[in-house]
């Protein structure tokens, strides 16, 4: 039984995911946590480009599109990269786990490739952590009640993690990614785009509707109607990135970091 600690969602994306590499410095930041006796929840996205292929390769099958079945295709993505990572922690010595959405009954409806999630059950979860094992959620997937494969859209695994953060009730839901936070404009595309250290989560939902793609728009509903606060930070530095959240929670969150320049 481990005692004590917060609970922490860590969900890495796909070019954080992309090969064996980086998910070892994706891994650092599990440890880190772990280390410091807090429980983690990794949720991952495919392998970068996986799901792209996996769809096309779905839709080339027929001249028909069966969204149900295309599910079941596009879902395997993180079905691969949630064991592989889960391997790596083990090699670190960490006692991980996959868990797929049907193995730990992540309910969604029946709106094949954009369902929504509706309930998580947090039993199997919840043992695993509290025996001190670190699960390793594959995101973008879900199930329906009478067990039929669904995914939750593109740029689903960010509502997986912040679902899951707030079915488990987590201290906050970390989501790594490969820009060092929320910015002004794409800093990929713009040199003097600016990193914005704290946003509201209604200014995100205004930021993600106008096409900023570093969370999906759902995930941020979530974390505002729960208040789960969301932190988007770099998988590949150890330096904070942006803070979405309620602004009563920003001071005891640059506490929990440590940090007094927000
Ligand atoms: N793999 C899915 C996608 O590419 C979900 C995600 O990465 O969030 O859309
Ligand atoms: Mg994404």
């Amino acid at each position: 039984m481990r005692k004590g600690g917060k609970i922490i969602v860590q969900k890495f994306g796909g070019t954080s995911v992309a090969n064996f590499d980086r998910m070892r410095r994706a891994v650092s930041h599990v440890i880190r946590e772990y280390s410091k006796g807090n429980k983690v929840v990794v949720v991952v996205s495919a392998m970068a480009g996986e799901t792209d292929r996996l769809l096309n390769l779905g839709k080339s099958a027929t001249e028909k599109i069966y969204p149900d079945e295309l599910d079941v295709v596009a879902s395997t993505g993180e079905q691969i990269s949630s064991a592989i990572f889960s391997m790596i922690l083990r090699e670190n010595g960490i006692n991980a786990k996959s868990f797929l959405a049907h193995q730990i009954r992540i309910l969604t409806d029946d709106n094949f490739t954009d369902a929504r999630i509706v309930k998580i059950e947090t039993d199997k979860l919840m043992d695993f952590i509290n025996s001190g094992g670190v699960p390793v959620v594959a995101g973008f997937q879900g199930v329906t009640t009478d067990g039929r494969i669904t995914t939750i859209g593109r740029g689903g695994s960010d509502t997986t993690a912040v679902a899951v953060a707030s079915a488990i009730k987590a201290y906050i839901c970390e989501i790594y990614t490969d820009v060092s936070g929320v910015f002004t404009t794409d800093p990929n595309l713009v040199q003097n785009a600016k990193k914005i250290n704290f946003v509201s989560y209604e200014e995100m939902m205004e930021l993600a509707s106008l096409g900023a793609k570093v969370l999906q728009i759902r995930s941020v509903e979530i974390g505002a109607r729960f208040g789960i606060p969301i932190h988007v930070r770099n998988t590949f530095s150890d330096e904070l990135g942006t803070l979405v959240c309620y602004p009563e929670r920003i001071q005891e969150l640059k506490e929990f970091y440590k940090i007094s320049s927000l």
